[in-house]
């Protein structure tokens, strides 16, 4: 029996329990909202970038990738819009003076200075560009700002990928990497951080003469993304696409759709995918002339995806907690794709040097080709607990009928069935498995 409660704390646990993620600076009492990934954990992580990099970038011909500075000229950012415009509305409780967002719900709690609620002031516009300086002197000259979105360092370089990529509108430009934003009230594990990863797609379009030429585009993207959020395991019930009203939308975008997944903390964003018209071209003066000799300024689809909220919903849709022979398992069912380790090996004992070389013969074996784990310690029993809670979808335990009659038996995270294979046909086996 499956049961459905998954709560952020279990995952949180999990992860650190078992090496996925960490709080960030430990040892020294921690810095707030801060994540290290550990060895399974930017596994996961990795598998999902390069996924989304084969699919998005590599697969299509109408995308190249790109891989821009972190920082830039500060003018980048006033061409934006972002220096005057990335904001959010920002209060702050007169009596605790904590602050909040004011659009979000997290502002509601009572305050800590006499359990009642909060008592604010007027919403201000708080920009949430991150600054920092550029070389030894500190002074307003030097200031520059950390990227809050891949995008601008796509834009800036329109005219250089045009002239080098030998791509005709329309086309997309994919970039993974940091971004940054002053979050006000960063939380909920690694949902909203103020340093975090995107992937980024900016996708140009000739300039629309009625709304169904972006629409279609806009609907084919929509599909896109559909179809990645299900790769990565997460159910059609899980998720939601919400259209932003007028008035609450990014200051670039015509049109947004945010696809939502139903985290423990709420229904909230995952992605977004927004029509940013030529509102960026525009800004930084850059054009596109066709090969019939139209001038014109490019328009812009852009799905974007955090790596963070990603990671998140996949484990949230993995987790499940179940009743087995009077035991609760924990068990994250991943896509075998995405899993950190694919097969574990282990021999049945520890002490019986004729079944450890086996087994190891057999785990050099198969991770020339799949991320494999050795495992001897403990009980099979524990060792099976461990890597279903990691998400190893095969186990391969090696005992003493082997040494007879060279198999082994594989065991499946999902079913907990087991059978016995060759091992001459393990190879095989796990092309069409895995
Ligand atoms: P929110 O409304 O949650 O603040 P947003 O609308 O500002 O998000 P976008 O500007 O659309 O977010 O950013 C694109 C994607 O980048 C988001 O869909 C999300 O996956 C990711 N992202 C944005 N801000 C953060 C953050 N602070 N921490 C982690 N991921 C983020």
């Amino acid at each position: 029996m499956t049961k459905t409660t998954k709560s952020i704390d279990s995952i949180i646990s999990l992860c650190k329990r078992r090496g996925f993620i960490f709080p960030g600076s430990e040892i020294y009492g921690g810095l707030a909202n801060t994540w290290d990934y550990g060895p399974l954990g930017v596994e996961l992580k990795n598998n999902i970038k390069q996924l989304w990099w084969k699919r998005f970038v590599q697969d299509r011909d109408d995308m190249v990738g790109f891989d821009s500075a972190l920082l830039m000229n500060t003018k980048v950012y006033e061409a934006s819009g972002h220096l005057k415009e990335f904001s959010d509305p920002l209060v702050e409780c007169k009596k605790c003076h904590e602050r909040f967002r004011e659009d979000q719900e997290e502002k509601n709690g009572s305050c800590s200075k006499d359990k009642k609620p909060h008592d604010f002031t007027e919403a201000k516009q708080f920009n949430l560009m991150l600054k920092t300086f550029l070389g030894p002197v500190e002074d307003d000259k030097n200031i520059v700002y950390f990227r809050p979105e891949t995008a601008q360092g796509i834009f800036v370089n329109f005219k250089n990928i045009i002239d080098t990529a030998r791509k005709k509108l329309p086309f997309g430009v994919g970039q993974i990497g940091d971004a940054f934003r002053n979050e006000i009230t960063p939380g909920n594990f690694i949902f909203r951080t103020r340093e975090f990863e995107q992937m980024e797609i900016e996708y140009f379009i000739p300039e629309p003469t009625k709304d169904s030429d972006w629409q279609g585009h806009f609907e084919a993207w929509r599909g896109e993304m559909q179809d990645w959020i299900k790769s990565l395991g997460i159910k059609d019930d899980e998720f939601e696409q919400v259209e932003i009203p007028d008035g609450e939308r990014a200051h670039y975008s015509k049109k947004t759709i945010d696809f939502e997944y139903k985290y423990p903390f709420g229904q909230k964003e995952l992605y977004g995918l927004a029509y940013r018209t030529n509102f960026d071209l525009k800004n930084h003066g850059l054009d596109y002339t066709d090969t019939e000799g139209n001038k014109y300024i490019p328009h812009v689809i852009e799905p974007s995806m955090g790596v963070g909220r990603s990671v998140l919903a996949v484990l949230l849709s993995a987790y499940n907690e179940e009743e087995t022979e009077g035991d609760t398992r924990v068990v994250l069912k991943l896509p075998n794709s995405l899993a950190p380790v694919k097969i574990a090996v282990f021999p049945l004992m520890k002490n019986k040097p004729t079944l450890v070389a086996a087994a190891l013969e057999i785990y050099h074996e198969l991770k020339k080709r799949w991320a494999c784990e050795f495992d001897d310690n403990g009980n099979v029993g524990k060792r099976y607990r461990r890597q279903d809670e990691i998400g190893t979808p095969y186990c391969i335990t090696i005992d003493f009928d082997t040494l007879e009659n060279a198999d082994v038996t594989v065991r499946d995270r999902d079913t907990m069935k087991q059978e016995r294979i060759k091992i001459t046909e393990l190879q095989d086996y796990f092309n069409n498995k895995l």
